[in-house]
């Protein structure tokens, strides 16, 4: 961490308190300033990861980029990755499931076990995401994500500043975390920032293809993912919820 000589907790609520009325561009700005290659940005290529690594983009400081590529995401979202590269000449991290993992558990349950079981579609998050997350954070003392209060119950209690007990104590930052759906599409139209082009067929959240759909009138931005689980949390791991 910047500040070796001090516990993270220590360190933590200084840097959070320095920063509570900070804008979200700031955030980032003093974030890579503070942490330099030891900050990265988590995304997975959805509106608020575009927002995010486009105010990062334009603080030409440079910043660590990675995502997970699960092996089961949709053709567009490919292409959208792709496109972000070109773009913004910006070299991007891809971390992959471990393949011996997969492969057992391929083996031994089918290639789309999530369907049959909860638990069985959490092993498969497990594997496909959480345990790709986890190397990717290594040796980080600070990760930034695209995650907002108003996207599931599950992220009603998110900060935008929060000790990261789960990855060793760094710090996560959630720069959106108080920004509206609108907020994102906002910043989107007025930047010219390129997106996913599922997001004009009716998806308001994007994972892998086989666990995501549009969602229908009336559902909540996250009820496309996962949606034959009934009443079970739309999380796949990576954001444990509030
Ligand atoms: Fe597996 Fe679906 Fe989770 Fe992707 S979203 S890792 S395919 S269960």
């Amino acid at each position: 961490m910047a500040t070796q000589a001090k516990a993270p907790n220590i360190y933590f609520e200084e840097f959070a308190s320095g920063l509570k009325d900070a804008t979200a561009p700031d955030i980032i700005l003093k974030t890579i300033e503070s942490f330099g290659d030891r900050v990265a940005l988590c995304t997975s290529f959805q509106a608020e990861g575009m927002v995010i690594l486009d105010m990062a983009a334009r603080t030409n400081l440079g910043i660590r980029v990675f995502t997970i590529d699960t092996g089961r995401l949709p053709e567009d979202t490919y292409d959208l990755i792709g496109k972000v590269r070109d773009q913004y000449g910006i070299k991007i991290d891809i971390y992959y499931p471990d393949q011996d993992e997969l492969t057992q558990f391929v083996s031994k349950h089918g290639i789309n076990a999530f369907y049959r079981s909860v638990s069985l579609r959490l092993t498969c998050c497990e594997i496909r995401k959480v345990n790709p997350l986890n190397h990717a954070l290594e040796g980080l003392d600070a990760w930034i994500t695209g995650l907002r209060r108003t996207q599931s119950e599950t992220r009603a209690g998110a900060a935008r500043f929060e000790l990261d007990t789960t990855h060793g104590n760094i710090i996560k930052l959630n720069p959106l975390a108080d920004w509206s759906y609108e907020q994102v599409w906002d910043y989107i139209r007025n930047h010219d920032v390129p997106y996913n082009k599922l997001y004009d067929k009716g998806y308001t959240s994007i994972g892998c293809a086989p666990c995501t759909r549009p969602i229908k009138p009336g559902e909540g931005l996250r009820d496309g993912r996962w949606w034959w689980e009934d009443g079970f949390p739309k999380e796949c791991g990576i954001h444990p919820g509030k």
